[in-house]
Order: C-alpha cells, then sequence, then structure tokens
C-alpha cells in the first residue's frame, strides 16, 4: 500500500476543504468551460447554404435566370420564390433537428467528483475549473490534468493521449518537470481513465490547455458524421438521379423534336429532374432520427451516438446484467443461516463499505445496504464497529475475486463473499454450507458467506455462515422480456452471480422457458473479462447485440457490442464513454422501448421515403408518356417544383414525425443487410405510378379541348389532390387508413390541410394564377380532382387488402 504524498504547492489541508463555491464560479468565468472544442455544430448560415447545395438547384438557378435575361421575369421570380420557399422549410427542420442533437450530446455528458465548501460533490465535468480537488476511484474518467495529493495503488489507462493501452502506474515520487507524459507519474490527464486504485489530485489545467486539448484537432475528424442509413440514401438518391436523367433527356429530346422552345424545353427537364430525386431525404432522416432520439430520451434512453439509433431497430440479443436492471437493486435479507446469527451479522456489516445515513437511507452498494439494515435491525450499528475497531487495510471487492475483506484494529480479518468461492478458503467442516447455499440459491436468493480470519491475507478462515439476500424483478422488465421475446428479441442474462439464483430468477422473469436449455439464457459467475467473449458468440452465429455494462472492466464488451448500454445511474463513467446508448434509469424495460423507438424510426423514415418515390415515379411516367405522345406537357416547370418543393414536402415531413406503430414489436427484426426498398416495394412504386400517370393523363386528354392552359390546370389540380391523399395510405405498409386511425397522426391532417389551402390560394390570386397559368377557382375541377385522386390511394389501400387474404389462405 502506498503512502500518502506530500506533493508540491499548497499543503493537503489547504486542498481538503476544496475551493469555494464562489470561488469556482470566478474561475469558470474567468477560464471559461472544461470542455475540448471540436466544432459544435454549423452555423445556421451554413444550414441555411446547405439547402442550395445541390447540382440540381443550381442548375435550376441558372436555367431560370437565362429565362429571366430572356423575357420570362415573372417565371424567373417565381421558381426563386419556390426554391427559397424550400430552402426556408429545410432550414427550419434541419436546423431544429441539429439542436435537438447537441442538446442530447449535453444530457450524456461526462460527470465529475470534485470537493466544494468541504463537501464532496457530483458535477458536469464542463464545470471543472483549475485548482478543484478531484476525487478518482477506478472506472472514472479523469475530467482535467491534476497533480495528485493523494493516492493508492493508482493506475490509469493513458490510451487516448498516448496510444498505449497498458496500465500506468501513478504516484510517488513527483516526477521532474520536464518528464515525458508517460514519465510524469505524479499526474493525471483529462480524457485517461482510472483502471485501480483511487485518488484526489488538483487540477491543473482544463479544457484546450489540458494535453488532450492540445492535440484534440487530431481527434476532431474522426467521427463520421453520416450515418451508414444516411450514406444507403444518398447512394440511391445517386441511383435516381441516374435514372431521372434518361427519362428526363428522353422528354426533352421528343420536345425539341416537336419543335418546342429550347429554353422551355431545359427549364422542363431540369424540373423534371429535381421532381425526380427526392432532394428533402438526407434532411427527412437528420429530423426522424433526431426526433426519435428526443423521442427515447423522454422514455430514459440516451443515444450517444447516432448509428446506434438504426442499429437498435435490427437487434436480435439482448444481453444483459441482472443486478439492477432487470432486478430493482433494492436488497433484502431474507434468510440467515449458522450457529450465531449475531456474529454473521456483525461481521458482515464490518466487512461493507455503505452506510446507512442519518435518515434510514442507505448509500453504496445495494447488497451492503441490505446486511446493514438487517444487522441494525438487531441493533448491531457499522459506525460503532468503526469506532471500536478501525480498518487498518481493505481488500476491495471486485467482480473477478467475488468477495472483500477489511483487516481491523481488532486483530480480525472480516470477509465476506461468494459462498463457493470462500469455501476454499475456509478451513473444513463446509459440506452443510455448500447445500445451505444451493437451498438459499434455488429460491432465487443472492448469497454471501461470511468468515473471520486471523491474519491480514485471506486464507484459513472460520466459516460463520450465509446471508441470503432477496434482489426481486422489477414487474415492468418481466413484461419487456416478454415482448421482446413476441419481437424476435431474446434475452440473455449475464451476472456475477451463483448459476442456481441466476437460473431461479431467469425462471421468473421468462427468460428462462421450459424446455429451454439453461446455457443459452444464462451466463452465470462471469466475470467483465468473459463479457467480450460472449458478445463474440452470439456475433459469429450472425446475431445483433445489444450488451448491459456498469463497471470499470465493461468497456471492452461495451465496444464490442453492436450496441453498448451502459446504467446512467450507477454506471461508471468509462462505461458510459465506451457505450451507445445509456439508461437513465438503468431499467431493463427501458432498452426494449429503445429498441421500439429505433424500429419506429427506421419505419417512418421508410414511409417518408415511399411517399416521396411514389409521387416521383407518377411525374415522371406523365411527363414521358405525354412526350411520346406527342402531347403538350401536362405540366409546367412550376407546377413540378410546386408539387415537389412544397405540397408534397409537408406530407413527407408529417410522415416521418408518424406515432410509431402499435404492432412495432410483433415483427421479427429487420435484417441489418436488407435491401432499403423490397423488390415488391419497387414493383409497387412503378405500378402505382403508371396509375397515378394514367389517370392524370385521362384527364388532362378531356380536357384538352378547352385548351392548353385549361388542361394544366386540370392535370396539375389532380396531381396535388392524388399525392395528398396518397399520403394517407402511407402510414402503414399492411393496415388501411382507418385500421391506422384517422386522428393518430393530428400533424397529417394539418398539412394536408396546409397544402390544401396554399393549393386554393394559387387559384385565388390573380398573379398567382397568371403565374401559375390557372383558371379562376372553380369547385367542380376541384370535385373532379378529388374524386380523380382518390384513385390511387384506393388502389394501395385495396392493394394491401388482397396481399393480406392471398398470406392468410395456406
Ligand atoms: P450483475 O450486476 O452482472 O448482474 P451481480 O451484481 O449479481 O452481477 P456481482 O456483483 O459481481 O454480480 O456479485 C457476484 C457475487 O459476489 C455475488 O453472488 C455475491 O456472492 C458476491 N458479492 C456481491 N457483492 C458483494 C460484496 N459487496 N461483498 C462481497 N461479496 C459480494
Amino acid at each position: 500500500m502506498r503512502e500518502p504524498a506530500a506533493s508540491p504547492g499548497p499543503g493537503p489541508a489547504a486542498h481538503a476543504t476544496g475551493l469555494t463555491a464562489a470561488e469556482a464560479a470566478a474561475r469558470l468565468a474567468r477560464d471559461g468551460p472544461n470542455e475540448i472544442t471540436r466544432g459544435e455544430g454549423r452555423s445556421p448560415l451554413r444550414v441555411l447554404l446547405s439547402q442550395f447545395n445541390s447540382p440540381l438547384i443550381w442548375l435550376l438557378f441558372a436555367a431560370s435566370a437565362i429565362s429571366g435575361v430572356l423575357g420570362e421575369v415573372a417565371d424567373t421570380i417565381a421558381i426563386g420564390t419556390i426554391l427559397v420557399l424550400n430552402a426556408v422549410i429545410g432550414f427550419l427542420q434541419e436546423y431544429r433537428a441539429e439542436k435537438a442533437i447537441l442538446a442530447l450530446r449535453s444530457i450524456t455528458a461526462p460527470r465529475a467528483r470534485v470537493v466544494r465548501d468541504g463537501h464532496s460533490a457530483i458535477l458536469p465535468a464542463q464545470q471543472v475549473v483549475e485548482g478543484d480537488l478531484l476525487i478518482l476511484e477506478a472506472g472514472d474518467v479523469v475530467a482535467a490534468d491534476a497533480r495528485l495529493v493523494r493516492s493508492h495503488l493508482l493506475t490509469t489507462n493513458e490510451a487516448p493521449l498516448t496510444g498505449e493501452s497498458a496500465p500506468v502506474e501513478k504516484g510517488l515520487p513527483p516526477a521532474a518537470g520536464d518528464a515525458a507524459l508517460a514519465d510524469r507519474t505524479d499526474t493525471v490527464f483529462l480524457g485517461t481513465a482510472i483502471a485501480t486504485g483511487s485518488a484526489s489530485a488538483v487540477v491543473l489545467n482544463t479544457g484546450m490547455r489540458t494535453e488532450l486539448g492540445k492535440i484534440a484537432h487530431l481527434l476532431s475528424s474522426v467521427e463520421d458524421p453520416q450515418t451508414p442509413l444516411q450514406k444507403r440514401l444518398t447512394h440511391l438518391s445517386r441511383l435516381l438521379l441516374v435514372l431521372a436523367l434518361g427519362v428526363v433527356a428522353a422528354v426533352a429530346a421528343l420536345g425539341l423534336w416537336h419543335g418546342n422552345p429550347p429554353l422551355e424545353v431545359l427549364l422542363s427537364s431540369i424540373s423534371l429532374a429535381v421532381a425526380a430525386v427526392p432532394e428533402g431525404l438526407p434532411a427527412m432522416v437528420t429530423i426522424a432520427l433526431a426526433i426519435g432520439v428526443q423521442r427515447m430520451a423522454r422514455r430514459k434512453a440516451l443515444v450517444r451516438r447516432l448509428q446506434a439509433v438504426e442499429t437498435l431497430g435490427t437487434t436480435t440479443v439482448i444481453c444483459t446484467d441482472k443486478t439492477g436492471t432487470l432486478t430493482t437493486g433494492v436488497m433484502e435479507v431474507r434468510a440467515l443461516w449458522g450457529p450465531d446469527p449475531r456474529r454473521l451479522l456483525t461481521v458482515g456489516a464490518g466487512c461493507c463499505d455503505a452506510e446507512l445515513d442519518a435518515n434510514d437511507r442507505g448509500v453504496g452498494d445495494p447488497t451492503e445496504v441490505a446486511i446493514l439494515r438487517a444487522a441494525a435491525a438487531q441493533g448491531i450499528f457499522r459506525g460503532e464497529l468503526e469506532a471500536q475497531a478501525p480498518r487498518v487495510e481493505e481488500l476491495p471487492f471486485d467482480s473477478t475475486r467475488k468477495r472483500m475483506s477489511i483487516w481491523r484494529a481488532d486483530g480480525q480479518l472480516y470477509v465476506k463473499g461468494a459462498v463457493d468461492l470462500l469455501v476454499p478458503l475456509c478451513r473444513g467442516g463446509t459440506q452443510g454450507a455448500l447445500e445451505e447455499n444451493s437451498r438459499m440459491a434455488a429460491r432465487a436468493l443472492r448469497v454471501l458467506g461470511v468468515a473471520v480470519g486471523r491474519t491480514p491475507r485471506e486464507e484459513d478462515l472460520e466459516l460463520l455462515g450465509l446471508i441470503g439476500i432477496a434482489d426481486p424483478p422489477r414487474p415492468e422488465a418481466i413484461e419487456a422480456v416478454a415482448a421482446a421475446r413476441r419481437a424476435g428479441v431474446q434475452t440473455v442474462m449475464i451476472t456475477g452471480d451463483h448459476p442456481t439464483t441466476a437460473a431461479a430468477i431467469a425462471r421468473e422473469m421468462g427468460i428462462l422457458q421450459p424446455g429451454e436449455p439453461v446455457e443459452e439464457r444464462v451466463h452465470a459467475r462471469v466475470t467483465a473479462e468473459e463479457k467480450v467473449g460472449i458478445v463474440r458468440r452470439w456475433k459469429e452465429r450472425g446475431q445483433v447485440v445489444a450488451m448491459t455494462g456498469d463497471g470499470v472492466n465493461d468497456a471492452p464488451a461495451l465496444r464490442e457490442a453492436h450496441i453498448g448500454i451502459a446504467m446512467g445511474q450507477t454506471g461508471s463513467e468509462v462505461s458510459r464513454e465506451a457505450s451507445d446508448l445509456v439508461l437513465g434509469d438503468d431499467n431493463f424495460a427501458t432498452i426494449v422501448a429503445a429498441i421500439r423507438e429505433g424500429r419506429g424510426i427506421y419505419d417512418n423514415i421508410q414511409k417518408s421515403l415511399l411517399y416521396l418515390l411514389h409521387g416521383n415515379a407518377g411525374e415522371l411516367i406523365l411527363m414521358f408518356a405525354a412526350s411520346v405522345a406527342g402531347l403538350p406537357l401536362p405540366l409546367l416547370p412550376l407546377h413540378i417544383l410546386w408539387v415537389n418543393l412544397v405540397t408534397d414536402g409537408l406530407p413527407a415531413l408529417a410522415l416521418v414525425l408518424d406515432p410509431p406503430a402499435k404492432d412495432l414489436l410483433d415483427r421479427p427484426p429487420r435484417r441489418p443487410d436488407a435491401p432499403f426498398l423490397s423488390r415488391g416495394e419497387w414493383l409497387r412504386i412503378l405500378l402505382i405510378g403508371l396509375l397515378e400517370a394514367g389517370v392524370i393523363l385521362a384527364a388532362y386528354v378531356e380536357a384538352l379541348p378547352h385548351g392548353v392552359a385549361a388542361a394544366r390546370s386540370v392535370a396539375f389540380t389532380t396531381l396535388v389532390f392524388a399525392e395528398l391523399l396518397r399520403a394517407f395510405a402511407m402510414r402503414s405498409p399492411t393496415k388501411v387508413f382507418f385500421e391506422v386511425g384517422v386522428f393518430s397522426n393530428l400533424l397529417l391532417l394539418g398539412v394536408v390541410g396546409i397544402s390544401l389551402a396554399l393549393q386554393l390560394a394559387l387559384h385565388t390570386f390573380p398573379v398567382t394564377r397568371e403565374l401559375f397559368q390557372l383558371g379562376p377557382l372553380d369547385a367542380r375541377l376541384f370535385f373532379e380532382a378529388f374524386l380523380l385522386g382518390l384513385i390511387p390511394v384506393s388502389a394501395l389501400e385495396v392493394s394491401k387488402l388482397v396481399r393480406r387474404l392471398l398470406r392468410r389462405r395456406p
């Protein structure tokens, strides 16, 4: 054991009470927050400008400018206005989404324990200032560069700084000021982790002035801002662009061949290209992810990496800790076994670090709190013992040893721990204890053996008896296990507890069902080091694995898992930093809720995309068919832009925000390698596109004898109606509108109302009527457009019913 180090500078006494709150506030104001700035988000202006960052939009601008120069100034202004409107809608959505994501980052921000005004307190690491006294223990991430004033068996992992993953020993003697980083043994650094031991340290530097801060620019480019889904969609957009350009080129060639003015042809072609590509999609995805992440946060599931949202939807196995996650972690002693229960409890309580505070609340390890409560009920108090026989040395508990010992001034070693691992250290006559251990474990009790020794070493101990502790399952976790099972997600229990105890609880919770092999569902007496192997084995079997962890040594397993899940309340800082998701309430049920949200988000992105693609297909086919038939184009460039950038955009947004379907957890998980759109979906896009184009073309041709302008007005209005009505069919791939619920997405009803109002406005004002070449407001036109618009949506709904019938038949 290393002695507390005397340190240069102000003496330890001055450090003991830490800074005052006032002094800390002053220093925070002087030095700024303790954070590594990595280009926090984009400025509003950049988000706004990025809305125009698309070759198609530039082309459109150029073409409309040319047509403006050649005299069509009104067109130029109208196109410009639509583009600005589109940019503003896009900006508002994207900027909000980005803000939401940044806000979430601060929820899961690192924390630090510091002494202020003589009391230790847990603060956001950002608020740590120079001169603060940090309290560090295993599992903590150091919040600033700091010099040790006290240390005990301290080793740190400095990989983030030096790339060296072997733990570094820290402590005295103080190294020379110019020593290389790795040799500065009296200093701990921001971002490094405490591997073992404990320490106090006075902060030397914060934020960008730390060693990590100095190399921060090296780290800023590491994170990939695009999730796999976003990448796939970018790819899809490119594919669509190529496809669309083919059609557009054909339409343009036919237009020129029919002798249409080249500029008009150019403008139509570019508009059509804009129509074909779902430009707004990347923004939609960002919004869907951001809103989903907010929804999850409300359910106490805090997402640290955006990618996790997608992966959650594909998760097939949850490997979860038992204690505190599946169970309440509120423990109670239910059974004592041994000849002298008072002595058993005295030694048990004497081997604890936990405390009962003045209000009888437990502070510390729940297992120990339960023992202290049982002892206190017998009039045995740890405080008194601490006064009579102060502790001299402690061999701490860890998940590998599964026991702990305290050597006290009365010349006794107080020991408690897992019975099967304790018995080999005890003198004979232990057969009865092992049998009792099994009996208690079969009652789902967590069993601790209690022993005393006469030397500071854990050997030749006298076993005093056993303590059986109940840790009841969380009722909501039992439901969540069942829900996960229905959703095709297996739950696997991982615990350091005894196999019999673990199996009994697994049975109670429905994790282990009759006939299922225990080894598949329950991993007991697991050490943190073994967790990585467990994750790997599930991965090798092609499963998508979510794994929980809270301890210092859980970080590798959390990183290895597809989704690493840390505990917000009891978890170590290291485990939180290694995780993708943090459970604010440490509750298993929250994992299942997050999986549900993850599936919902993916669903919504798909709905929105399908909505846009169906419409695009319809427009392309319509324009192509008209060109082939040698008809004047049924839609003006302005019409196409209006539909795609305004009236379609709003329903697509409402679909992305659709409440998650009720049956999300009644389906099997999506396969991670499944294509974003299935072949059936592509076929449906084509068929519905053909139908929509056919309906509009028929109405257009019928109206042509009244003049091209009147016929275009019919085509345009019918298209808008068909699109708005179709939005309602896109909410579910299997359920018809009434089954999904008429009022379950009020936003959709609202935006369809707004889009309709905008459409009416176009027909109302002389200026817009002129620009869009529309006739006056005409009830018959609207009614007919409505009826025709019902055709594609009805076809979609009927196809769902037909598919359902076909599937039901054997
Ligand atoms: P998990 O949290 O992964 O579900 P767990 O909390 O049940 O696992 P551990 O805390 O590693 O597992 O406990 C393993 C065993 O160690 C327990 O069965 C118990 O016998 C013993 N044990 C637990 N806590 C203590 C403690 N504070 N002192 C001594 N022994 C303990």
